[in-house]
């Protein structure tokens, strides 16, 4: 499933918005972010299989506020990506070596992705893109073990993944022409994706 690309404009036309993301740039850098690609909402494919591979295939799934089935179907993601036109792709890579394990190491890598994305969201927000909102790579990882489906600890900095909206990352790499490579064994450098959805 993939949004009409009607009535789009491309933000790079936009010299405040230009700004903005060479700012965004800086502050991103703190948090592994290396790259900044604006995106048409247009190009964001969203794709029922993809929740297949929460469902089998990820521990997280049924265990978190911000992972399937608490995040919205590929149905109602596609109906909300319809009410933005621009979102901006974050692109981070990142090595760890315990990526398939459950210890604080591998908790401080996500907690600092997710930190990142939401302080971009935060400038934007404060920058008058009063729709803001971001979808951050991998699961949330802010409490050592996820209270759900008991209240969230921190309702304020939760958001769900971008894998959690059924968002096909790799097809959407492919509508804008970015390059990818699928990591080859854990100890290898791997891209992170996180979305900021824009207005
Ligand atoms: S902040 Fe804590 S309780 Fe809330 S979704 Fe994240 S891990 Fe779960």
């Amino acid at each position: 499933m993939q949004n009409n690309p009607k009535n789009v404009y491309f933000i790079e036309n936009n010299r405040k918005e230009k700004d903005i993301i060479a700012e965004l740039g800086k502050l991103g850098k703190r948090y592994n972010i290396n790259e900044i690609i604006p995106l048409n909402t247009g190009d964001i494919c969203v794709a029922p299989w993809v929740r297949l591979k929460c469902k089998y295939g990820c521990n997280k799934y049924g265990k978190s506020w911000c992972c399937p089935p608490e995040t919205p179907t590929p149905e109602k993601m596609q109906a909300i990506l319809k009410e933005y036109r621009k979102a901006l792709l974050l692109c981070g890579v990142l090595r760890n070596g315990d990526f398939y394990k459950d210890n604080q190491r591998k908790r401080r890598i996500q907690v600092n992705t997710w930190k990142g994305t939401l302080a971009l969201e935060r400038r934007l927000f404060l920058a008058g893109y009063y729709k803001v909102f971001g979808l951050v790579s991998e699961n949330c990882a802010l409490c050592k073990t996820c209270t759900y489906p008991q209240e969230c600890k921190f309702p304020q900095d939760r958001r769900p993944s971008v894998e959690s909206c059924s968002i096909d990352i790799f097809q959407t790499l492919g509508n804008i022409n970015k390059q990818f490579q699928i990591a080859q064994n854990v100890t290898a450098e791997y891209n992170c994706y996180s979305i900021i959805l824009l207005e």
